[in-house]
């Protein structure tokens, strides 16, 4: 049987296109459909807009930092037109980027809505029908809104980079990486911040003492942290949003960002009616190589709500392409990923908790917290954790979190100690690099706590 494409991929985000770009360099015939826009959440609406963001709003410490220096600075207005402007410039510019990759690597590219029509067949919106042998999903997630009264009137991650002007107040919902992203943003902006998490510490999931530390110094910068508390109702009030919490609180703010999870794109894409399954999230429920129950189609990244990062999606594309059109069935492997929460400050992570890992085995617990020589002599008193979770059986380094500016940068690398199996012995054998703040990863003499 002749099919139009040998692949069909659904979604042009980091994942899609990947995948589209490393069938079509092995010779296949591919095709990729995205209704929005080329580069995806990440791209458009996520992580590249939010780094930028994130630099953005540093700006502000870093003024008074150098006063401390012997800088004669003084801090001026953040003018939000004129980052906007060059944001979102930069943004066009990465979608043609992505754009071209398509082209240059001789992808088709389709700017509709595509759905599944069999399993073999793609019906775009235009109702033109396009058969391959492969079909792959990438279509990534959403934000989801809660189910309270005057939800609406809130904004999600996906508005919060086409604010017509900063706002003066906003109320962020949720405790994940986005929620505490966006507060340490605004804050840093200049924006009277408040997060509501409805939970006893945000950044569920984490090492509870670098998440601690994050929630602390994320107080001590100014942002109204208040745990154990969520939204009850809201409505409008002239220009401003009243807000009632479960606390009994009543308060008014400019702009209400929701951050309270996000959900997976499988909706009309015509995936009940082949057979294709479902979890409970709405996610596609793949097996190891991401193939679905139909052999002919496969998902990768947020849409299987497996590791919803974007390296990870780009890994899940890579080793599709290896298993379908390599001849060589590859496994995404999902162990031992680093990652980086974009706070202030900074959370750098890969492996296990303290917690987890005492419930896995007996562990011995290196950890110290310092305030750092570059902040400490500007007069700041905000403290950095640096901590390694060491297996006592095998003394092989189960986890390092990292609490410091930086951080995403240093666990880049310590990651690559971690995932090779490095030992205590292996990190105490490097020679330090002085003067550092990481440097205290392999100087950590006595455990602080075993068990
Ligand atoms: P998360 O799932 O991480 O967090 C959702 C948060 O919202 C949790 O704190 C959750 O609370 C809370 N929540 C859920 N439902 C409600 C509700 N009805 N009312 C109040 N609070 C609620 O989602 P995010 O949207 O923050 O991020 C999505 C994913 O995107 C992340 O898991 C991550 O994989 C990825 N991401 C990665 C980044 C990075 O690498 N730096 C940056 C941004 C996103 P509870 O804990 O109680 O469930």
């Amino acid at each position: 049987m002749s099919f139009d494409y040998d692949l069909f991929v659904i979604g042009g985000g980091s994942g899609g296109v990947r995948a589209a770009r490393v069938a079509a360099a092995e010779g296949a015939k591919v095709a990729l459909a995205e209704e929005d826009r080329y580069g995806g959440t990440c791209v458009i609406r996520g992580c590249v807009p939010k780094k930028l963001m994130v630099f953005a709003s540093e700006y502000s410490g870093m003024v008074e930092d150098a006063q401390s220096y012997g800088w004669d600075i003084q801090p001026g207005a953040f003018n939000w037109d004129a980052f906007k402007g060059k944001l979102h410039a930069e943004l066009d510019r990465l979608e043609g980027i992505y754009r071209n990759i398509l082209k240059n690597n001789g992808v088709e590219s389709f700017d509709q809505r595509a759905k599944l029509a069999d399993a073999h067949t793609v019906e775009l919106a235009d109702g033109t029908k396009k058969t391959a042998k492969h079909i792959l999903i990438a279509t990534g997630g959403r934000p989801v809104w809660p189910d309270l009264p005057g939800a609406e009137l809130g904004i999600s991650s996906n508005e919060i980079f086409h604010l017509e002007k900063l706002p003066e107040s906003i109320l962020i919902v949720g405790g994940g990486y986005i929620a505490s992203e966006f507060a340490g943003i605004m804050n840093g902006l200049g924006v009277k911040t408040t997060q509501y998490y409805r939970g006893a510490q945000i950044l569920r999931g984490f090492d509870d003492e670098a998440r601690g530390l994050v929630s602390e110094e994320m107080c001590q910068r100014g942002v109204d942290v208040k745990l154990g508390t969520n939204v009850l109702e809201m409505r409008k009030e002239g220009d401003k949003i009243w807000v009632k919490a479960t606390n009994g609180d009543e308060q008014l703010f400019d702009k209400v960002m929701f951050a309270t999870g996000r959900s997976p794109n499988s909706d009309n894409l015509g995936l009940e009616a082949l057979g294709i399954e479902l979890g409970r999230k709405g996610e596609i429920l793949v097996d190891d190589y991401s193939q679905t129950k139909v052999p002919s189609v496969y998902a990768i990244g947020d849409v299987t709500d497996r590791v919803n990062l974007t390296p990870v999606a780009i890994r899940e594309g890579m080793a599709f392409v290896e298993t379908v059109f390599k001849g060589n069935p590859t496994k995404p492997d999902h162990e031992l990923i680093p990652t980086a929460i974009f706070t202030q400050p900074e959370m750098g992570t890969i492996g296990l908790s303290e917690e987890d890992a005492r419930e896995q085995e007996p562990i011995e617990v290196y950890a110290t917290s310092f305030k750092p020589m570059q902040q400490a002599f500007a007069g700041r008193s905000e403290r950095v954790l640096m901590k390694l979770i060491v297996s006592q059986a095998t003394r092989k380094v189960l986890g390092c979190h990292i609490v410091a500016p930086g951080a995403g940068e240093m666990i880049q690398l310590a990651g690559i100690a971690v995932k090779m199996g490095a030992t205590k012995e292996d990190f105490d054998r490097t020679v330090a690099v002085h003067p550092t703040m990481s440097e205290e990863l392999v100087t950590m003499k006595a455990p602080v706590r075993t068990g």
